[in-house]
């Protein structure tokens, strides 16, 4: 009898220590921001619920082509007062672009349209067309008094290259709300890695093969961050042999052509992360180069057409080439 209690009270304790160490888990897979999005945590099993409902708010807000939306609104009058989450997407925006200058600008819109990328009646617009544009691709005219924001004539709004990077933002906060101890959040090309796994071990992110997006040229070892990537594979176009992708120079609006291929960016801020993927993609190797040996916020990795994967010392060692491929791997130091 007394045999049958104490192994009674062994095994009670072996199962309370062993909920202990392992906490629970919860995913929730859902399609918003025209992307299948992944969300996986540990530690709250109704948070996933909470997340999916703020992304689908965010969406309905931010989005250039749902007509609800307040920046179809301000797309279609010239002026809208905006709620808090748009109001303050713009307003980084717009100070992130002063800032990227040539290489990122959410007034790129007009010529979007003009390449089809959001109805996908993809065209090559003439020349003369794309001059027409030009002038409408000004951030800086972009009026913002309190929570009213105008534009000039004929310009509109696209929070495209940065929306991911918001959200990602936004549900850090709601993890940190909730008794969460780690989350993976793969919300389409932007990752946030909250927290920490249950075993301690680094979080591992797999950067999509160009070639062949649905699997990975590579992984990176990191811990708490938002991995944004930008590649012309998501979104493009061909027309008599050449490719057209869906991002922009602002100060061409033509698709960018200048041999890179993806643009991963890691930092500790979503909109960073996300601003900065679409930008250095715009800039290329050399000034993307350049930019980050002005600033220390963050670390790359890109991939140009001529096999060579550029990684920022910050994370060099921590990322490993996946089986079959060959780049030529530069580290690039401050
Ligand atoms: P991402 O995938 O984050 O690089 O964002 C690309 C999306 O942002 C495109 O599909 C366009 O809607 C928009 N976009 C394209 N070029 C630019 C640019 N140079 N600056 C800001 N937004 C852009
Ligand atoms: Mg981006």
């Amino acid at each position: 009898m007394k045999k049958r209690v104490l192994s009674l009270f062994l095994s009670t304790l072996l199962i309370l220590s062993f909920t202990a160490c392992s906490p629970t888990e919860d995913a929730a897979q859902f399609f918003a921001m025209d992307t299948v999005m992944s969300l996986k945590v540990w530690g709250d099993d109704s948070v996933c619920e909470v997340m999916e409902q703020r992304t689908k708010t965010l969406d309905a807000q931010l989005s250039s082509v749902d007509e609800d939306s307040e920046i179809f609104k301000l797309n279609q009058t010239g002026s809208a007062v905006l709620g808090a989450d748009a109001h303050a997407l713009v307003e980084r925006s717009l100070q992130l672009s002063d800032e990227l200058r040539d290489s990122f600008d959410p007034t790129v819109y007009p010529a979007v349209l003009a390449w089809g990328f959001i109805n996908g009646s993809y065209r090559v617009p003439d020349e003369k067309e794309l001059q027409k544009l030009l002038p409408l691709i000004d951030s800086s005219a972009v009026r913002l008094d309190g929570d009213t924001v105008t534009l000039p004539d004929g310009m509109m709004l696209d929070l495209g290259a940065v929306a991911k990077g918001y959200l990602a933002d936004a549900l850090r906060d709601t993890l940190a709300d909730s008794s969460a101890i780690g989350a993976v959040l793969n919300l389409g090309g932007t990752i946030l890695l909250y927290g920490e796994k249950p075993d301690h071990t680094p979080f591992k992110v797999g950067i999509a093969d160009p070639d062949d997006p649905a699997g990975y040229f590579g992984y990176l070892r990191c811990r708490e961050g938002v991995a944004a990537t930008s590649g012309g594979y998501e979104r493009y176009f061909e027309k008599d042999g050449k490719r057209y992708i869906h991002i922009l120079d602002p100060t061409t609006a033509q698709p960018v052509d200048n041999g890179t291929l993806s643009v991963t960016i890691f930092s500790g801020d979503g909109i960073l992360s996300d601003a900065l993927s679409t930008a250095l993609f715009v800039m290329g190797i050399d000034k993307a180069t350049a930019y980050y040996r002005e600033h220390n916020d963050f670390d790359f990795i890109i991939l140009t057409d001529d096999n060579t994967l550029y990684i920022t010392e910050g994370i060099f060692d921590d990322f490993t080439l996946a089986d079959g491929f060959s780049f030529e791997l530069q580290k690039i130091t401050r």
